[in-house]
């Protein structure tokens, strides 16, 4: 049944060794089709250890795409971080921190904003093509730089994220798939893309700015979005989302982490369709998005609440239904100050805000991090 047009492929890319010289590997899955005209997609999946939905959603995407008439490259990539993925402590997967230098796996991404200026200044007159191709080009020869030629090395991190990166550079659209620790599905989304934010079949969208801070989604926004600014402060006007800066990429957090659900990923899968089919990488007019309300909030207010206090946390805020202001997000029992003192204690906030996670355990040190919130936020329309 599956569709001929479509050419599927495998392999496997190395992205480091250890000490006893295993390889470390990740699959790259591929599908092309002959009459390419599409924008190019790159998926990948498990990039946190814990955060294991995403590879059982790329297995439906598998699945799916068997049957799709596909117009553009789609590659995908589950297991994307082999070391943290199989970083276990006891009964969890740890796979948030690389361990030896602390720094977290998403935060290992390549951008160096001082090539941009002198890209515009070079490429001021040129065509549009000769634009798209030529950054393209600019961004793998920078990874290239980076992985092949350079005499003091990359760490463990900065190796696998490279490798990884020199996909998504290949690509127009990126979607980096997480989850949360216990929690609600939600998207980063740059805020120049909002309007797709409404074709993922998930309720809660964080608008972020385009600032880089090492993660995969602004690696890959961020150099097309300084680009276009660079060329606008010249004149030359390019809109963001169209055309040769038709790039788009979203961090997709798919519920919680240390487990997975085929059927939820099935539902998953079908969302990431209705997205890719409104940007035209399938002709598949039968993935649409579902009708929902869809929830949005800008990044500097999407809060940390961090315990007032140590305990054992009862969480009763329920996601992506707005709390009103002073209802109790969480009781934290206190069984110290039993009889003598109070056992529990009720915390909430003085404005109404949408819970989007919580932390995994119940037992919390004084300022872990007990809920994200949306502290102001707004229904996301259609346009
Ligand atoms: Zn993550």
């Amino acid at each position: 049944m599956s569709n001929s047009k479509n050419i599927f492929n495998k392999t496997v890319m190395p992205v480091g060794e250890m000490a006893s010289g295993a390889k470390l590997t990740v699959p790259v899955y591929s599908y092309k089709t002959d009459g390419f005209v599409g924008p190019s997609v790159y998926i990948q999946a498990n990039m946190h250890g814990a955060e294991v939905q995403g590879n059982a959603v790329i297995f439906q995407l598998l699945e799916l795409l068997k049957d799709c008439n596909i117009k553009g490259n789609i590659t995908l990539v589950p297991y994307a971080n082999p070391v943290a993925c199989n970083h276990k402590n006891g009964e969890y997967t740890l796979g948030r921190f690389d361990p030896i230098t602390g720094v977290n796996w998403n935060r290992m991404y390549h951008f160096d904003e001082s090539v941009i200026a002198p890209f515009a200044d070079k490429f001021i007159d040129a065509t549009d093509g000769d634009i798209q191709q030529q950054f393209k080009q600019l961004m793998l020869n920078e990874i290239e730089q980076k992985l092949e030629h350079n005499i003091f090395g990359l760490t463990t991190g900065q190796r696998i994220a490279y490798q990884l990166q020199r996909l998504a550079h290949q690509a127009d659209l990126v979607l980096d798939l997480h989850t949360g620790p216990i929690s609600s599905k939600h998207l980063y989304c740059p805020e120049y893309a909002q309007a797709s934010a409404s074709y993922f079949d998930i309720p809660h969208t964080i608008l972020i700015p385009n600032d880089f801070d090492g993660a995969m989604d602004e690696a890959t926004f961020c150099p097309w979005w300084y680009l276009q600014q660079a060329y606008e402060a010249k004149g030359r006007t390019f809109e963001m989302g169209q055309g040769i800066f038709n790039k788009e990429s979203f961090t997709v957090e798919l519920g919680s982490q240390e487990q997975i659900d085929l059927d939820v990923a099935h539902q998953d899968a079908m969302g990431i369709l209705s997205y890719l089919q409104y940007k035209g990488v399938i002709d598949a007019p039968n993935y649409q998005p579902q009708e929902m309300t869809r929830y949005a909030c800008y990044l500097k207010d999407y809060k940390a609440l961090y315990s007032p206090m140590g305990g054992m946390v009862d969480y009763l805020a329920n996601f992506g239904e707005p709390l009103a202001a002073g209802e109790p997000l969480a009781r934290i029992l206190r069984m110290d100050n039993y009889g003598d003192g109070d056992p529990l204690h009720y915390v909430a906030l003085d404005h109404p805000v949408l819970p989007i996670l919580h932390f995994a355990s119940a037992s919390v040190n004084q300022g872990t991090e007990l809920y994200k919130v949306f502290s102001k936020f707004f229904e996301l329309n259609a346009e």
